[in-house]
Order: C-alpha cells, then sequence, then structure tokens
C-alpha cells in the first residue's frame, strides 16, 4: 500500500480523501490542526477543525467556509476514516487520525503533555505510522514544572509592582498568553494586554474557554494606570514604539526557547521564562513510543536529530518535509495591530 499521507508543495495531502492537513498554500479542501499561522493559512476553499478551532480560524482568517466537529467523532470521505483527537497545544489543538483500508496514520500537528488549564489534555493515539512535530526535538530540552515557572513569574511581577515598575511579558497571542492569564494569580490587580492577545482572548471566549477580565492597553487612556501592571503583548511588541506608554518596566519572554543560554539577551528582554505549548525531548520520545508506531514522520523542528535518534533505537523515521515552524520567538503577523 502507497503512503496514506504525503508531502506535496501544497502541503501534507491523503490522497484516497483527496484533502490536505494544514496545507501551507491555498487548496480546495483543508483539515486543520490548530490556529497557529503556521498550520492555518488562508485561502482554503474550506476548512475542518475542531469546535474550539472554529471561532480561533474565524478570527485569524476571516469569513471562512469552516466545519467543525467533536474529538473523535468520525468522518468518512470516500471510504477513508478520519477523526481528530486533543493535542493539548493550544485550545480546539487536534491530531488527525486518518484510518484506511486497516492502516492508522497520525498526524500530531504540534502537542504537549503538561495540562494547560485551557486546552483539552492529549491524548494518546494509538497507530501504524505516526507525523510527529519536534520543535524542541534535542534532549537539552527538558522543561521545568509549568507551576514553578508561573511561581517564578508571580514573583517577579510582583517585585516589579512593590517598585512601581510595569511588568510586560512576551508571549505567543494565541495559546501562551490564555494559559498565563489561566494561572498567574491576577485578582486584586488589572491586566492590560496587546490587541492582537485582546482579539484571541475574545475568540478563546467565544469557544466557551473561561479567562480572567483583561483590559486592552489602546483603551487606557491615563498611563498612570500602568504603574505596577502586568502587560501581555506578543514579541512583535518588543523594541517598538508601542512600550513608550508604560513609563518605567521590565520586560520577559515566556518561551521554551528562553531553555537556551543567551537567548533572553538576543531578544533584548530583562528576563526569560521557560514554558512552552511543545513537547520537550522526553515527551516527545513517550508520546512516539506510546503510539505503538512502526514507522514515524517528523516535519519540523530538529527533524534530522530527532528522525535519527528514533532510527539508532529501533523505530524507523524519516524526515518528512513541511513549512511548519514550530515555536518562534517573534510572532510577525501581529507587529500591527496594538
Ligand atoms: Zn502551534
Amino acid at each position: 500500500m502507497s503512503d496514506l499521507i504525503i508531502s506535496t508543495p501544497y502541503g501534507l495531502y491523503c490522497e484516497p480523501a483527496d484533502i490536505f492537513l494544514d496545507p501551507w498554500q491555498s487548496v480546495p479542501k483543508a483539515i486543520i490542526t490548530h490556529a497557529h499561522s503556521d498550520h492555518a493559512r488562508r485561502g482554503c476553499g474550506s476548512y475542518l477543525c475542531h469546535h474550539h478551532a472554529k471561532p480561533l480560524l474565524k478570527a485569524r482568517l476571516g469569513d471562512i467556509n469552516v466545519q467543525s466537529v467533536e474529538y473523535n467523532e468520525k468522518i468518512i470521505i470516500n471510504g477513508v476514516t478520519i477523526s481528530l483527537h486533543p493535542a493539548g497545544h493550544i485550545p480546539g489543538s487536534a491530531q488527525i487520525r486518518i484510518e484506511y483500508q486497516g492502516k492508522v496514520w497520525v498526524f500530531s500537528g504540534d502537542y504537549k503533555l503538561h495540562h494547560d488549564g485551557i486546552s483539552t489534555n492529549f491524548e494518546l493515539t494509538p497507530c501504524h505510522v505516526f507525523i510527529s512535530e519536534s520543535t524542541f526535538g534535542l534532549p537539552f530540552f527538558q522543561w521545568p514544572p509549568p507551576d514553578q515557572v508561573f511561581q517564578e513569574i508571580q514573583r517577579w511581577w510582583m517585585k516589579n509592582k512593590s517598585e512601581g515598575v510595569s511588568s510586560i511579558l512576551f508571549a505567543y497571542s494565541l495559546g501562551k498568553a490564555q494559559r498565563l492569564l489561566a494561572h498567574l494569580q491576577i485578582s486584586d490587580s488589572p491586566v492590560f494586554v496587546h490587541g492582537a492577545v485582546h482579539t484571541m482572548n475574545e475568540a478563546c471566549k467565544a469557544a466557551g474557554i473561561k479567562l480572567p477580565e483583561t483590559l486592552r492597553v489602546s483603551e487606557v487612556y491615563d498611563n498612570r494606570l500602568f504603574k505596577g501592571a502586568l502587560v501581555i503583548a506578543p514579541s512583535s511588541a518588543n523594541g517598538t514604539p508601542w512600550l513608550r506608554r508604560f513609563g518605567p518596566y521590565r520586560t520577559a519572554i515566556v518561551s521554551g526557547w528562553m531553555a537556551l543560554r543567551g537567548a533572553r539577551r538576543w531578544q533584548a528582554a530583562d528576563r526569560g521564562f521557560v514554558l512552552s505549548d511543545h513537547a520537550d525531548w522526553n515527551a516527545l520520545n513517550a508520546v512516539v513510543k506510546g503510539t505503538g508506531a512502526g514507522k514515524v514522520f517528523v516535519t519540523h523542528g530538529y527533524t534530522e536529530t530527532f528522525s535519527r535518534w528514533l532510527c539508532e533505537n529501533g523505530i524507523p523515521a524519516a524526515v518528512l518535509h513541511s513549512q511548519y515552524t514550530g515555536e518562534q520567538t517573534t510572532e510577525t503577523e501581529t507587529a500591527e495591530e496594538s
């Protein structure tokens, strides 16, 4: 039997169902794992995603033709059974399971194992062939416990607050920003957000995700309100005139890349907090092993290293070309929206 999912110039493609998975070009029919910009592109004829991803996709892509389904709900196209399974990456994120003629392939999209309080927890999905991300596919990447990181962030903010200094956290506008809001103790202090974060907060609320109230920076007319406050913004706002409003402030980047020595300095921030919505090295290995897959393809990240490691450890693996980028230090698409 030929491969059930192949890489084409338009994106990953399932030929028997004639449908693309997270395509990077405009195609007639797309299934989308999640609403991050490297997985959800404009211009497709129709989109299929999880219910929670639908308002997020609409917020990012505008008025699109999108159908949504529940996790584990089966859709049959040309005799191919397709279902979505929680990926734990961001709200509405899914792995795509495709079953055809007795063979099961799973495309992971992006995933993580830590419970983040806003996404449905990752579900291990047994398969014959697993297509995995490997954004942090080096043994070096081992995440600290997220609760410890939230406490560090809280302490940093409280110290800044006691000195009358604003705390500006740079984080992905979709996923990371809401994860921070869900975990930080913000009851007695207002939290301000950049417009890009505000848009994604509203879309998450439309998906039924509970988030604390925040204030949009552009709707505040008295800059004194920012004194000692917490502000959440995409990293594209770092180093821009947008920061001038906040008076004395300190900045921090929240990203898995902050585990790298020097990463904080390259990005010119005062602090770096190691928190990722991607699997670390141990989680990648646990998931690949747990699927029981006899063959693994690796789409993005440290693809060569991770696939070589799997081969050396008895799991046949290869790189599958894609244009996904995984977690980046800068989110470029949100720069204009303040
Ligand atoms: Zn993602």
